[in-house]
């Protein structure tokens, strides 16, 4: 693995050169960004944070509010939270670098297992075991294991711990993600390219393509509601979403409640002669999918309160999650 990874190594802006040492902020928050986003995602999104951002000091010194909308479109928001809150435990407790040891990095905020590891592994060269989707699949396969997941990944990470090196640790971890991200792909493995081939059960076996095997899904719950363009002159009224709970403390349009029938005009931030748009904007969260409807007025109101007057011109700097931005795309594609 470590030889193919020499010759073939994907080259990425948070990696360092070969036989160099990978800053662990950028390996960090590579690794967190990541999660749930694609490479092809991440990329623009990290050049433009590190810098901003460039190190543990101004990531700690950052103003939330700004990371949250520098963190808008990619998700699953207590993410860029967590980075702020680790950047301010390592500034003060932790001389503002991060420690080296899996055990240690496992304390700070939002680092979990997997972060940890991949972490201790390529930023400090620690032994740890890095078992993200891609690992996961091509260990599943090596090893033909044929438990469903969530299940199988005890026996994948046990698996993994036996073929993790002590020397090149991190360079073991990302040779794995390389070859699970362009040849052992999830539909169609490139076998005969792959370096583990005589070693690969599933290949063996004839079939790879069917592992991991997943458990069927359950159907998400389906919630509806109702989001409230209120538009004052060439402004558009914006509120902050309570910390807690989901897209917490993310700039947004108003909404009232989701709830799994229609809820109307409930929640709405003024009575007025509010029109219902005849579109509506869909998103799929983790654990639901949302329908919400467009209620669309016009005011003349001057004081709002908990609301902000932003210029609709200069929307996009506002740092909407991605369902408001759907939703203000489709009431500004209609008034366009
Ligand atoms: Fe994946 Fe095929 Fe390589 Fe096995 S031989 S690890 S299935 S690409």
């Amino acid at each position: 693995m470590l030889d193919w990874y020499d010759r073939h190594r994907r080259v990425l802006p948070w990696r360092a050169p070969p036989g160099e040492t990978a800053d662990a902020y950028r390996v960090w928050l590579s690794e967190v960004m990541l999660q749930q986003t694609t490479v092809a995602a991440v990329r623009p999104r990290f050049a433009a944070w590190v810098a901003r951002w460039p190190d543990f000091a101004a990531l700690a010194a950052a103003d939330e509010a700004e990371v949250m909308a520098a963190w808008a479109g990619l998700g699953y928001y207590a993410r860029a939270r967590n980075l702020v809150a680790a950047a301010k435990v390592v500034v003060a407790e932790h001389g503002g670098a991060f420690p080296r040891d899996e055990a240690t990095l496992r304390t700070l905020p939002g680092l979990g297992a997997y972060t940890a590891a991949a972490v201790a592994a390529i930023a400090f060269g620690q032994r740890a075991v890095v078992v993200d989707a891609n690992v996961e699949r091509v260990v599943a396969r090596l090893f033909a294991i044929d438990t469903p997941l969530p299940g199988a990944r005890v026996a994948i990470r046990a698996a993994a711990e036996t073929v993790t090196p002590q020397a090149r640790a991190g360079d073991f971890a990302q040779a794995m993600m390389d070859l699970g991200s362009g040849v052992c792909t999830p539909r169609k493995p490139s076998c005969l390219l792959c370096p583990l081939n005589a070693d690969c059960r599933g290949f063996r076996d004839g079939a790879p393509e069917r592992l991991p095997v997943k458990a069927a899904k359950k159907a998400k719950p389906q919630r509806h509601g109702t989001i409230f363009w209120l538009q004052r002159d060439d402004d558009v009224l914006l509120v902050r979403r309570p910390g807690k709970g989901l897209l917490g403390g993310m700039r947004a349009l108003p909404t009232g409640p989701w709830v799994e029938t229609m809820p109307g005009l409930e929640g709405a931030p003024v009575a007025t002669g509010w029109q219902m748009r005849n579109a509506t904007v869909s998103h799929g969260f983790t654990h639901f999918d949302i329908e919400l409807s467009l209620a669309v007025a016009r005011t003349d109101a001057h004081q709002m309160a908990d609301g902000l007057w932003w210029p609709i011109a200069e929307l996009d700097r506002a740092g909407l999650p991605t369902l408001f931005a759907k939703a203000a795309a489709a009431v500004l594609r209609r008034d366009g």
